[in-house]
C-alpha cells in the first residue's frame, strides 16, 4: 500500500476515477446509439418491404393474371401494355429485392474498418460462392493469385464485395462456353513508391460500348447499356466503385466490342491513405535545445507539422486548442510535470483523442509507470531511444487519423439517419425513441419529465404568400431559435411540418411552463423577413405542455396530452402557452 501511495497523489487519483467515469459513460453512450442505429435500420427495412414490395408484387401478379385472359379475352395493345407493366414491374423487384439484401447483409454501409487480411481466403471463398451459377450458365471461372500468398489492409467485407460484384457482372455477361478470369496480384505503381493490389476481373461477352463506358459507376442512371442485361440494376458498380473510393484505390474498364471486358482495381496494399485535409500535427514541449532541435527536424522529414510549447500550462492550452495528433511531452515540464499534463489532456472532452508520448533523459522505470497509469501511450529515454519514439510516434498518428477518419463517417452517417435535414433538429423516428427512452428513465427513477409541443400560427398563410421556399426558411430558423433557447438536456426535433416537440427531462409542470414561456417569446421577438403580412404583424408560435406522470403514463398518452394543450391555446387566441389539464374558462 505504501509503495501504490508513492506512485498516485490523491490529486491524480481523482483525476484517474474521472477519467474512467468519463470513459464508462462515454461507453454508455455509443452502446445507445449502436441500438438506436439498428432499429433505425431494421424499421427502415420493414417499412421498406411493407410499403414497396408487397403492392409490387401484387401489381405483377396482377398484370400477369389480365395478360393470361383470367379475366376476360385482351387485344393486343391491352397485351403490349401489360407486358410492359410486368417487365417494368419485375425489374422494380429485382432492385428492391438488391437493396434489402445489401441493407441487410453485414457490408457496414456506415462502417469502415480496414484491417491486414490473407486475400487468397477471401479469393476462394468468393468464387466457391459463385460456381454453382457459372455452372448453370456454361461458363467456366478461372480464378487465382500470380504471386503468391499476399495479404492486403483493407475492410474484408467490402473487398469480398468488390470482387463478388464485379465476377457476378462478368458471368452475366459471358456467353455460353466463355470463360471468366479473376487474377489479383501485386503491382508497383506512382513512380517505384506505393504497391498496389491490382484485381482484374474479365469476361469474353459482348463488351460495352463507348457512351456507355462514362454512365456504368453512377448508380440508377444505366439505360439499356450494357448493365441493364438480365438482374442488373446499375447499383452494384456503383457501390463497388464508391468502396474503392473510400480505400483510396482506382478502378478502371477497358472493353472491346465483341471481345469482352475487364475490370481493374488498384487498392493500396497498406490499407487506405488517411485521407485528411491538413497535415499531421506533432506538439513537443518542454525539451532542451539539443535535443529539441533534432526531434523537430525528424519530424519535419516523415512529412508532420510542429508545434511547441514552453512550460506545462503552455502545452496544456496548446494540446487543448490546437488539435495536434500527437504530443511528446518531456517529464520534468516547468510549472505543471509532463505527467499532470498528460492526464488532463486524457481527461479533457477535446484532447482526450490525443496520443501523448512523455520523455526523460533516462530510463526511469517508476515514472514509466506513472504516466502509463496517466494514460500516456508511451515513455522513451532521450536521445538514446529517438529511433524508437519516432516509429512510436509514426503509428500512434496513424491510428490517431484512422480515428479521426471512422468517426466523421461514423457522425456523418448518424446525423443523417436522426436528424431531421431541413432544421437539423431530430427527426420523428429520433422523437419517438427519445421519448420512449426518457419516460423509461423517468418511471425507473421516479421522475418527470415534460413536454412541449409547438405550433407555428397561420403558417399556411406565410406560405400562401410568400411560397413554401420562404416558408422553410422561417422553420429553418425556428428549429435554431429553439436549439438555441433549450437547456442541453432537453431534446429538440422536427415532429411534422411546421410543428415541434421538445423534451424536457427532469422538469416539472411549472418549469415547463416557463421554458414553453421562453420558446413562445423567442419566436414572438425575432424578425421574421416579411413577417408583416402575418396576423398582428409578426410570427408566432402557440405551446402546449403535458407532464409525466401526471398528465399521462405512456409517449403516445403523453403527445396526445400536449396536443391537446396546445389546441387549447390555439383556441383561445394564438401565441400563448397552455398547461395541459388547466381549468378551460374559453
Ligand atoms: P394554425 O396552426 O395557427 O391553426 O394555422 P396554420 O395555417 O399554421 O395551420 P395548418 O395546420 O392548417 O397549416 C399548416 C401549414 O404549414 C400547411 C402548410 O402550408 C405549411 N407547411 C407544413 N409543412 C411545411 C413545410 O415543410 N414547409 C413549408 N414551407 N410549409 C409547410
Ligand atoms: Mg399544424
Ligand atoms: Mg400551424
Amino acid at each position: 500500500m505504501a509503495g501504490s501511495r508513492k506512485i498516485v497523489s490523491a490529486r491524480e487519483l481523482d483525476l484517474l476515477r474521472r477519467l474512467l467515469r468519463e470513459r464508462t459513460e462515454e461507453l454508455e453512450r455509443a452502446n445507445e446509439r449502436l441500438f438506436m442505429a439498428t432499429q433505425v435500420k431494421s424499421e427502415f427495412l420493414s417499412h421498406m418491404s411493407r410499403e414497396f414490395q408487397r403492392p409490387l408484387d401484387r401489381i405483377v401478379d396482377f398484370a400477369s393474371c389480365l395478360r393470361d385472359g383470367a379475366m376476360g379475352e385482351v387485344n393486343s395493345d391491352q397485351r403490349r401494355g401489360l407486358e410492359a407493366i410486368i417487365i417494368r414491374g419485375m425489374r422494380l423487384q429485382r432492385m428492391l429485392q438488391r437493396v434489402l439484401e445489401l441493407c441487410s447483409s453485414d457490408l457496414g454501409m456506415a462502417v469502415f474498418l480496414p484491417k491486414e487480411f490473407p486475400v487468397h481466403d477471401v479469393l476462394d471463398r468468393v468464387v466457391k460462392r459463385l460456381r454453382e451459377t457459372a455452372k448453370k450458365r456454361g461458363v467456366t471461372i478461372d480464378a487465382g493469385c500470380v504471386n503468391g500468398e499476399g495479404t492486403v489492409t483493407a475492410d474484408e467485407g467490402k473487398f469480398s464485395f468488390i470482387i463478388e460484384e464485379l465476377a457476378t457482372n462478368a458471368l452475366k455477361f459471358s456467353p455460353k462456353g466463355s470463360r471468366v478470369t479473376v487474377r489479383l496480384r501485386d503491382v508497383v505503381a506512382n513512380g517505384l513508391e506505393e504497391r498496389f493490389l491490382e484485381v482484374a476481373v474479365s469476361d469474353q461477352g459482348r463488351g460495352i460500348r463507348e457512351e456507355e463506358l462514362e454512365q456504368i459507376f453512377k448508380s440508377f442512371e444505366v439505360g439499356g447499356g450494357v448493365a441493364a442485361g438480365p438482374g442488373s440494376l446499375g447499383l452494384g458498380l456503383a457501390l463497388v466503385k464508391h468502396f474503392v473510393d473510400l480505400h483510396g484505390g482506382r478502378i478502371a474498364v477497358d472493353s472491346r466490342a465483341g471481345e469482352g471486358s475487364t475490370f481493374t482495381v488498384l487498392l493500396p496494399k497498406g490499407g487506405p491513405p488517411v485521407r485528411m485535409a491538413r497535415t499531421p500535427r506533432v506538439l513537443v514541449a518542454g525539451l532542451e535545445g539539443e535535443l529539441l532541435g533534432p526531434l523537430l527536424a525528424r519530424l519535419r522529414e516523415e512529412g508532420y507539422d510542429t508545434i511547441t510549447a514552453g512550460g506545462g500550462q503552455d502545452a496544456l492550452d496548446k494540446g487543448i486548442s490546437m488539435a495536434p495528433d500527437l504530443c511528446i511531452l518531456s517529464l520534468s515540464l516547468p510549472e505543471v510535470g509532463g505527467i499532470d499534463v498528460c492526464l488532463r489532456l486524457k481527461a479533457h472532452e477535446r484532447s482526450k483523442q490525443i496520443p501523448v508520448i512523455v520523455t526523460a533523459p533516462l530510463p526511469d522505470r517508476s515514472a514509466k509507470v506513472r504516466s502509463a497509469q496517466a494514460g500516456a501511450d508511451g515513455f522513451f529515454a532521450l536521445p538514446a531511444e529517438m529511433g524508437e519514439l519516432l516509429l512510436k510516434a509514426r503509428s500512434l498518428i496513424a491510428q490517431k487519423l484512422n480515428y479521426d477518419f471512422l468517426k466523421r463517417n461514423y457522425e456523418i452517417a448518424a446525423s443523417e439517419a436522426f436528424t431531421d435535414s431541413l432544421t437539423g433538429l431530430f427527426n420523428l423516428r429520433q422523437f419517438w425513441l427519445s421519448l420512449e427512452h426518457e419516460l423509461a428513465r423517468a418511471r425507473r427513477y421516479r421522475r418527470q419529465c415534460s413536454l412541449a409541443m409547438i405550433d407555428i400560427d397561420f403558417f399556411k398563410q406565410y406560405n400562401d404568400w410568400h411560397g413554401h421556399l420562404r416558408g422553410d426558411e422561417v422553420l429553418k430558423e425556428v428549429g435554431a431559435l429553439f436549439g438555441a433557447s433549450i437547456r442541453d438536456s432537453d431534446i429538440a426535433a422536427r415532429y411534422g411540418g411546421e410543428e415541434f416537440m421538445v423534451i424536457m427531462p427532469e422538469t416539472g409542470r411549472d418549469l415547463a411552463l416557463i421554458a414553453g414561456e421562453k420558446l413562445r417569446r423567442a419566436v414572438a421577438e425575432h424578425p421574421f423577413p416579411l413577417q408583416e403580412t402575418q396576423p398582428g404583424g409578426i410570427l408566432t408560435v402557440s405551446v402546449g405542455i403535458a407532464m409525466f406522470p401526471d398528465d399521462a403514463t405512456t409517449a403516445r398518452e403523453l403527445v396526445d396530452a400536449a396536443d391537446q394543450a396546445l389546441y387549447r391555446a390555439k383556441r383561445r387566441g394564438r401565441n400563448r402557452v397552455e398547461g395541459h389539464g388547466a381549468p378551460d374558462k374559453g
